[in-house]
């Protein structure tokens, strides 16, 4: 029999809009000492924009738009639909892709107007041994400084462009974090994205700990390490990716605007996606505990 207290527990939490799977969930907060926040779409809106387009020497602004933006129409992730949003803005419709394939946490490539073409991290271009123009590298180490995304497009053997998308902090983010320090946690920050990046975006919203360019797949291990190590991981995370690592964590919570698949894989949702609302639920399960002992 589940006692009254934790469906009291419950109830309270659908008051702080936080949607609680069942009442078991806040026992398995009570020894929470850890929590592991997801980048891209948890701590950040999500919803990116083209800042800038670098080109190297003998590549049009234009080219590398329509070339970079036809490939990126046909995937889903933010970071594309950010480049082919801001092509066709710019230049109308786009080219169809042909053969295109996702390259889960690296890019996509396929072909545009007869050109083999890649978009994505350093280590995809890498595949196929192309150096990277000294301009379009000190670019990208100047735009990840700053906390952008910066990603490089390759087409007829050489790498030709670089984008640069810029995601922005949430504005309660940062007081989410101190909340969750308040309460005793340790804060990690854990993403796809590369190191640079993350830290910058981690000294934005004040935390010191980050695991960055994680592979998707490879997210759960991660929280598998930590709990190894010894600590009581939640995990808060939005996207398809983070559904096993939500899975895994002892409590998994996922923002109430992010996809399905993560809500189905979370303990708890926070409805309103303002991640104040951890720190929230776990403050409401020690609270619900203490009733119960
Ligand atoms: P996150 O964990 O932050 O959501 P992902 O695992 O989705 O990140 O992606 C990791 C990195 O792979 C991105 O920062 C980017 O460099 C690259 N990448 C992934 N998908 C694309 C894409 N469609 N276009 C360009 N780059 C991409
Ligand atoms: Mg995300």
């Amino acid at each position: 029999a589940t006692p009254t207290a934790l469906l009291v527990g419950t109830g309270r939490g659908a008051q702080l809009g936080l949607l609680i799977k069942g009442p078991e969930v806040l026992e398995s907060t009570r020894r929470v000492d850890t929590i592991v926040l997801d980048k891209t779409g948890t701590v950040t809106t999500g919803r990116m924009s083209l800042v800038d387009v670098v080109v190297a020497d003998g590549t049009s602004r234009a080219d590398a738009l329509r070339i970079a933006g036809a490939l990126e129409d046909a995937s889903e992730h933010p970071i594309a639909q950010a480049v082919a949003r801001a092509a066709r803005d710019e230049l109308g419709p786009l080219p169809a892709a042909e053969g295109f394939a996702n390259r889960e946490g690296l890019g996509v490539e396929g072909v545009v107007d007869g050109h083999g073409v890649q978009v994505g991290r350093p280590s995809l271009v890498a595949e196929w041994s192309l150096p990277v123009p000294s301009g379009l590298d000190a670019a990208r180490h100047a735009a990840e400084q700053q906390g952008r995304t910066a990603v490089l497009a390759a087409w007829d053997g050489a790498v030709r462009a670089l984008l640069v998308v810029a995601d922005t902090v949430k504005p309660s983010s940062a007081e989410a974090v101190a909340r969750l320090r308040g309460l005793g946690l340790r804060p990690v920050l854990l993403t796809g994205d590369n190191a640079a990046t993350a830290r910058a975006v981690a000294a934005e919203v004040g935390i010191d700990e980050v695991i960055a360019e994680v592979l998707p797949a490879d997210k759960a291990a991660v929280i598998r390490r930590l709990q190894d190590e010894g600590r009581v991981v939640a995990m808060v995370g939005d996207g398809v990716n983070d559904a096993p690592a939500l899975a895994q964590a002892d409590l998994g919570l996922s923002i109430g605007t992010g996809t399905d698949v993560a809500i189905e894989a979370s303990d708890l949702t926070l409805v309103s996606g303002d991640l104040r609302a951890a720190g929230d639920a776990i403050r409401l399960s020690r609270a619900t505990l203490r009733t119960i002992q």
